[in-house]
């Protein structure tokens, strides 16, 4: 662990930064928040490391090629840059434990809430885990945070509003913060820890 890194905000993708559609297996499908190049261009201004986080078995599954996906996160990285921001990675599970075929039906350590992409990032780009967040819409953004001790952000676009509203009550720990949306998030985590 490099008590040197920076912190990094760690964003899921379906649902968070772009409209949760189901699988998007198909590029046409894709359609990003309008708030979400705002919200990376925040962590990038702010010297924290931003990264995107998600699992998408739909290729373990065969619903779709992996040349789908990666036309997709093209497509994101693209937007991105457009408006003036950046990612400083995009890590994505393909992975699924029991469908599909190998290498893909794997019980891989990179399957959110498993906190392989954000080891990843500790290693690969130096992220301090211990003051990082991860901004998500399902419980299991949340977990995932915890699984390094970092803290988790839930977003009440996407599934947030009904994880908050019908299943919240019942987790062993809150959301150490709610929030309409990334870009709020990304503001109130910013504004609690001025790096
Ligand atoms: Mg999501
Ligand atoms: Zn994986």
């Amino acid at each position: 662990m490099r008590d040197e890194g920076r912190p990094a905000i760690f964003m899921d993708r379906d649902g968070t930064l772009s409209h949760e559609v189901g699988y998007v297996n198909h590029a046409s499908r894709f359609r990003l928040y309008p708030w979400a190049v705002d919200a990376v261009r925040l962590v990038n201004r702010a010297g924290w490391l931003a990264v995107v986080v998600t699992n998408q078995a739909g290729v373990a599954r065969g619903y779709f090629p992996e040349s789908v996906l990666d036309e997709v996160i093209g497509s994101l990285e693209a937007q991105v840059v457009a408006g003036g921001a950046r990612f400083d990675a995009v890590y994505v599970c393909k992975h699924h434990p029991t469908a599909g075929r190998p290498p893909y039906r794997t019980d891989c350590d990179c399957r959110k809430p498993r906190p392989g992409m954000l080891r990843r990032a500790e290693a690969e780009l130096g992220a301090d885990l211990r003051r990082s967040w991860v901004i998500g819409d399902r419980h299991g953004d949340l977990q995932l945070a915890w699984n390094v001790g970092a803290r988790g952000a839930l977003v009440k676009t996407g599934y947030g509003l009904g994880e908050l509203s019908y299943h919240a009550a019942s987790w062993s720990r809150p959301a150490d913060l709610v929030a309409e949306n990334p870009l709020d998030a990304v503001e109130a985590i910013l504004s609690r820890e001025p790096s």
